[in-house]
């Protein structure tokens, strides 16, 4: 199984170490043609503006989109999480636009810019999870078929829909890779959306 972490801007080193340590073949997608094959991709945390220039600049958008199509597991963090959204509050420009849910960027205030939170995530089993925010949007309103996996002081912070995963947080930057391992559970049990 190989998996293309889109590696434009952002936290992306840190999600191909994850992937490693869990004995997965993880490599940098920079351009369109590194997306041919994959069996899964991760979109890093980091600027969702750039993310999504970047990712329209080297005509990365559509190959992403037929990949999800295809049933292969698409896993957003954070910026990623930006990324893949159908709707981002006030921005009329969406990236990726594959996930069923509104985002809000920067939700936490600025005097909480950066934290880490133990949060309850049943669908990976205790113990709770070490959730690391950056500047982190959280969603304000999901679609039919959009499950909530976790929520934060009443804000959902983590969803998956179908193929589809996206988190809040960081968890590339904690040594607690059960999301990580959660993922990897979808792409060899792909689900259609
Ligand atoms: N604030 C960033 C954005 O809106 C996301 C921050 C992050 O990925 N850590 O794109």
């Amino acid at each position: 199984m190989k998996i293309a972490v889109i590696a434009v801007q952002g936290a992306f080193r840190e999600h191909i170490a994850a992937l490693k340590s869990l004995g997965v073949e993880a490599y940098e997608a920079k351009w369109a043609r590194d997306l041919e094959g994959a069996d899964g991709v991760i979109i890093p945390g980091g600027e969702s503006t750039a993310i999504g220039k970047l990712m329209r600049e080297y005509d990365m958008l559509e190959p992403v989109r037929a990949l999800a199509r295809a049933g292969k597991p698409i896993y957003g963090t954070c910026a990623g999480m930006i990324v893949l959204a159908k709707r981002i509050e006030g921005e009329d420009t969406v990236h990726l636009g594959l996930m069923d849910v509104t985002v809000r960027r920067n939700s936490f205030g600025r005097q909480r810019e950066s934290f880490e939170a133990e949060i309850d995530i049943p669908a990976i089993g205790a113990p709770p999870f070490p959730a690391v925010f950056i500047r982190a949007p959280h969603i304000v309103s999901v679609g039919e078929g959009v499950e909530v996996l976790a929520t934060y002081e009443d804000r959902i912070v983590a969803v998956r829909q179908g193929n589809l995963l996206a988190t809040s947080f960081h968890p590339e930057l904690t040594d607690d890779y059960r999301l990580h391992q959660y993922f990897l559970n979808m792409a060899q049990a792909p689900v259609a959306h």
